[in-house]
């Protein structure tokens, strides 16, 4: 079984640098492909209330032999749970559903800028954080003016920070703003989400160089930029094969072929406007 590293937040704790993404997994199979990428080697879990399948996560974490002090579970506060309140109780909610007594990481899902609401929210995280119900707690789809004005009004640095980030757009700025702040960089739809990067020419001669996959190669390019990197699939050979990165390494020139494919575009949602009330 591959054995993944871990990085270190900035409260001491680790995490693992891979981690099992579930956006999309629909509830009724969620329990099987989290089994499945445990089994795997997979710790690190990647849940949202969003997703309606933290009940399947719960499950599958019930039912596992893994010790629970080996896992890493993530949650993100949905949306329209923003608030000092509303935040606390939505999180027993995820924790009812998960089945576990204190959540590795609680994330922020969105900022959401136009409703004001994530420096409240975020008090609601630092009460979860000093009540011992959550290990770390952090944010997601923060922009840099974002995180310097949690930063200035609050007292707890998130730890991480999980962006749209691949090749086609890698976020070099957002990068080095949280390397310059102590907080970790995890990479969502970090294979392009199945939209054509592992078919591009260049993506595909660095895995043919390497006699690797090119999802396999572009998780490498993730892992060689320092970020935690969380694929999603419910296919069991590829959730395998996208936890065997821990074997080979990129080189200079395939990190910069890799880096060709940049486009700047987004695939997902703009944090400045995306809202969900
Ligand atoms: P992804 O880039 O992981 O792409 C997933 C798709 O790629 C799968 O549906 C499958 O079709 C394909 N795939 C997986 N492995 C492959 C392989 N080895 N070869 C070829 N194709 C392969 O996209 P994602 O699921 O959007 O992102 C990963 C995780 O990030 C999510 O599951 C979720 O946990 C998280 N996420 C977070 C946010 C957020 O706003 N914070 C948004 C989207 C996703």
């Amino acid at each position: 079984m591959p054995t993944v590293p871990s990085l270190t937040m900035n409260n001491g704790l680790q995490i693992p640098q891979l981690g099992f993404g579930v956006f999309l997994v629909p509830p009724e199979e969620t329990k099987q492909a989290v089994t499945e990428a445990l089994k795997a080697g997979y710790r690190l879990i990647d849940t949202a209330q969003g997703y309606r399948n933290e009940e399947g996560v719960g499950a599958a974490i019930a039912e596992s032999d893994v010790p629970r002090d080996e896992l890493f579970i993530t949650t993100k506060l949905t949306n329209s749970e923003q608030g000092y309140d509303t935040t606390l109780t939505a999180f027993d909610g995820s924790m009812e559903k998960l089945g576990i007594d204190v959540l590795d990481l609680f994330l922020i899902h969105w900022p959401q800028p136009m409703f004001d609401q994530y420096v409240d929210t975020w008090r609601a995280f630092e009460k979860l954080l000093a009540d011992g119900r959550v290990r770390s707690i952090g944010v997601s789809n923060f922009e840099i003016p974002h995180l310097q004005r949690l930063m200035s009004e609050t007292d707890v640095v998130p730890t991480v920070n999980q962006i749209e980030l691949h090749p086609q757009f890698p976020q070099d700025e957002l990068r080095e703003f949280h390397a310059e702040h102590g907080i970790l960089t995890e990479s969502w739809g970090p294979l392009g989400q199945g939209k054509g990067l592992l078919e591009d020419p260049n993506i595909v001669e660095v895995a043919r160089r390497k006699d690797r996959t090119p999802g396999q190669v572009v998780l490498r390019w993730h892992v060689q930029l320092g970020c935690i990197v969380i694929p999603k699939s419910v296919n069991p050979d590829r959730i395998q094969e996208n936890i065997d990165l821990f074997d080979f390494e990129l080189d200079d020139a395939d990190m910069a072929d890799i880096s060709k494919v940049r486009t700047g575009q987004r695939l997902g949602g703009d944090p400045n406007t995306f809202a969900m009330r």
